[in-house]
């Protein structure tokens, strides 16, 4: 479907003298990820010129997707933007609350009653706002939006990791948590630092059993699951133009998987028809048109060594199917070593289920070729060994696939096809396994294969593969099997190869559907309530954060002098805390109860100075806050790495925590803390966090002249009485600073739109 034309056609208006500007204040041939970026810099930032890998940079991102865990922290910090509408087109998508059990119609049943509240929630807030919303069953968000949204040359951002799917259709597309999502929808800049860019060329053309998948396999080997942190990963080449509009959308969907910002391709006919073919001819046309735009400058392509910072090469025609795993991504083995692999390091060799689709792999082409294979095991006669389970990725997908008989044919294997949703992918996969801790394994076409990931199991092996290699093995049954070289033996003993995937690009007869499953949010939402119960345990309004009271901090006590590694995941824990993310107050009782604390070496244990026992830390917060007593969080260095996460900053402040100070801070944790008025602080010299003794208090000195680049001080009173003054560096900026006084930057936010 095609929603908001007159965004995307003002982008391609605007984006050619863009880009020539871009060009000109480099001063070099441009990438088509700088094309994009500088396309998108936020009106403050225009004309300036920013370092790779090292300029914080704001950017004016044109549209946001959001996917149902993730929205409900988001849209209840939006509701206190003190905003009518969103600023920018914006969509909720009902997809990872989904549980895969027994099939798509009892599951979505079952999960429309279990998660009614949340949904009921997210949709009322997506007709207020103006926000449009996919209801559960409708897809995956991925999927969604490469169906609906994304257009080459554009940027977006969503609350998902791999949001990146849509650099398949060339959008600079990128996975953030939900604060961020809120700064663009309530129409203020969102920072990014300038990323770098590693090119990767692609020549030869793919064929047989090798498929889009084994590209990002082998680029995922090659660089390791951090090799792209802080970069983005442009595909060009003779080969990146012969590979379909989702086989790149499946290529940089896994770019998350070696920590990319984000991976993209270049406008090309293969994008075009796929925009036609989905019911987007327009926004093709209107490509068409600044078609140089969306691709590299020519310079670029000829000397790429000059202008990425790093370049791979990759001959397509030479490529193996590979298989990755088990428990990362980036184990990646060809498939003609995998049996050896599987065999020395004792890799449970049965193969219990194989399970293809998700927002990853589950194109019309994808779900066709692995169909090819299942009709072979049928006219074979192959009895197939392991489970079977299949989820599309959009009722677009799943309607057009049953509509072509290309389910039956899974199902006629004995295939699950599952609801249109995430399931298995994020754990929702209740598994028929009689003892669910025994060592097995499984194969997925999915995107992650972490401990746990799939099944909650941590014996469960899980492999990753494209749906043709996982739906040969399925047949299988047998992790060993190589479908290339190997041969079956049927039902009537006789002995059977399995001939090379065929599929189609495109349905013959065009994509269809009778029901989308979309709301349009329509104009008139504005005059809508929102309830929410009080005695809900999932959904609990935000009330806005008190705002600085304009004195000096005194008092404060010690909560936790965290020691070494604390990331986002052990300030605010996932797993089943993720019930609760749209309940602050609930998913508060996992504040940093996976940090460890310095004084005892125990996590969740800490010295309570209201009652002086030690106990929980949420306990001890929430002592302090009730007795009127600010507290102190001090962390080591890099203090909350691992994924944007809100409730890690929110939580913190909601329960009385008035500073952080740390000897560093991995940056984007920095920011969210600031957003929520958590004043956050580095110390001036390092070995001073060697200082703070468990039953110390605090002041913080100098607030009254808060201004950027003026450090603060801490004065420590310890136990015996003496006392330590140390210098507190800060990195506020002038609107940070407002976001402080005003109790957090939506409290400013919700200020400025009421004048
Ligand atoms: S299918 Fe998997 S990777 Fe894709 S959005 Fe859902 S949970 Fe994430």
């Amino acid at each position: 479907m095609l929603f908001d034309f007159k965004l995307i056609k003002s982008v391609y208006e605007q984006m050619p003298e863009r880009v020539k500007t871009a060009r000109k204040n480099l001063g070099k041939p441009l990438t088509l990820s700088e094309k994009i970026l500088y396309s998108h810099l936020s009106a403050e930032e225009k004309g300036n010129k920013f370092t790779r890998g090292e300029d914080y940079v704001n950017f004016a991102p044109d549209r946001v997707a959001m996917q149902d865990a993730t929205a409900q922290m988001a849209l209840l910090q939006f509701m206190n933007a003190g905003k009518t509408k969103v600023a920018v087109p914006s969509t909720v998508h009902c997809d990872h609350l989904i549980q895969a059990s027994i099939g798509a119609d009892k599951d979505l049943a079952d999960a429309k009653q279990q998660n009614n509240e949340v949904y009921d929630f997210l949709e009322s807030v997506s007709q207020k706002y103006g926000i449009g919303f996919w209801k559960p069953g409708a897809g995956i968000i991925h999927q969604v939006v490469l169906e609906n949204y994304a257009f080459p040359g554009g940027m977006m951002i969503g609350t998902d990791s791999h949001t990146v799917n849509a650099g398949g259709l060339g959008m600079v597309a990128i996975g953030v948590g939900g604060a961020d999502a809120v700064d663009v929808m309530a129409g203020m800049p969102w920072e990014l630092k300038m990323p770098k860019l590693i090119g990767v060329k692609l020549t030869g053309k793919l064929s047989g059993w090798v498929s889009p998948k084994d590209v990002i396999l082998n680029v995922a080997g090659i660089l390791t699951v951090k090799g792209g942190t802080g970069a983005i990963v442009e595909y060009f080449g003779e080969g990146a133009d012969s590979i379909s509009c989702t086989g790149k959308g499946t290529i940089c969907n896994m770019g998350a998987e070696i920590g990319a910002t984000t991976s993209i391709f270049a406008y090309d006919r293969n994008m075009s028809n796929y925009l036609r073919l989905t019911g987007r001819e327009d926004v093709a046309d209107l490509a068409d048109v600044v078609m140089g735009d969306l691709r590299a400058d020519e310079e670029v392509y000829k000397n790429p060594e000059m202008y990425y910072d790093q370049v791979i090469e990759i001959n397509l025609s030479e490529m193996q199917p590979y298989i990755n795993g088990p428990f990362t991504p980036d184990l990646a083995h060809k498939l003609e070593d995998f049996g050896k692999a599987v065999k020395e390091n004792n890799y449970p060799q049965k193969l219990e289920v194989g399970l293809i689709g998700s927002c990853t792999n589950s194109s019309y082409e994808d779900l066709s070729r692995a169909a090819s294979l299942a009709k072979q095991a049928k006219d074979k006669n192959l009895k197939v060994k392991a489970e079977f389970v299949v989820t599309p990725g959009s009722e677009l997908v799943r309607y057009t696939t049953e509509r072509d008989g290309i389910l039956k044919e899974f199902e006629d294997i004995g295939g699950v096809i599952m609801a249109n949703a995430c399931g298995p992918c994020i754990g929702q996969w209740k598994r028929h396994a009689e003892d669910p801790t025994r060592r097995n394994s499984i194969i997925t076409s999915f995107n992650r294969n972490f401990a746990k990931r799939n099944d909650g199991n941590p014996n469960t092996h899980g492999f990753v593969a494209s749906p043709e290699i996982v739906t040969a093995l399925a047949i299988a049954g047998d992790l060993c099997f190589n479908p290339m070289t190997d041969t079956l033996i049927n039902e009537d003993g006789v002995e059977v190869r399995l001939d090379e995937p065929t599929g189609l690009e495109f349905p013959p007869n065009g994509f269809d559907m009778k029901d989308s499953g979309y709301l349009d949010p329509g104009t008139d939402g504005g005059s809508l309530i929102i309830n929410v119960n009080e005695s809900s345990e999932r959904l609990q309004l935000l009330a806005p954060f008190q705002a600085w009271d304009g004195k000096n901090m005194n008092g404060l006590k010690l909560l936790i002098k965290a020691k070494g590694k604390c990331t986002t995941d052990h300030i605010s824990m996932a797993g089943p805390w993720l019930r609760y993310r749209g309940h602050l107050d609930n998913i508060s009782n996992n504040m940093l109860i996976g940090a460890v604390n310095y004084f005892n070496e125990e996590t969740n244990s800490v010295f309570n100075p209201v009652n002086g026992k030690y106990e929980e830390v949420p306990v001890t917060a929430r002592d302090l806050k009730a007795s009127g007593l600010g507290s102190i969080v001090v962390g080591d260095e890099n203090y909350g790495e691992g994924s944007s996460r809100e409730h890690a900053a929110m939580e913190p402040r909601h329960l009385g925590v008035k500073v952080v100070i740390v000897r560093s801070f991995a940056r984007i944790h920095e920011t969210n803390l600031k957003k929520q008025g958590v004043l956050g602080l580095t110390f001036a010299n390092k070995a001073d966090y060697d200082k703070i003794q468990e039953k110390d208090k605090f002041d913080v000195i100098g607030l009254a002249n808060f201004t950027p680049g003026k450090a603060l001080e801490l004065i420590i009173t310890h136990e015996d009485g003496s006392k330590d003054t140390i210098v507190a560096n800060h990195t506020y900026n002038d609107v940070q600073i407002e976001w402080f006084k005003a109790g957090s930057a939506l409290n400013l936010i919700r200020i400025q739109n009421a004048k």
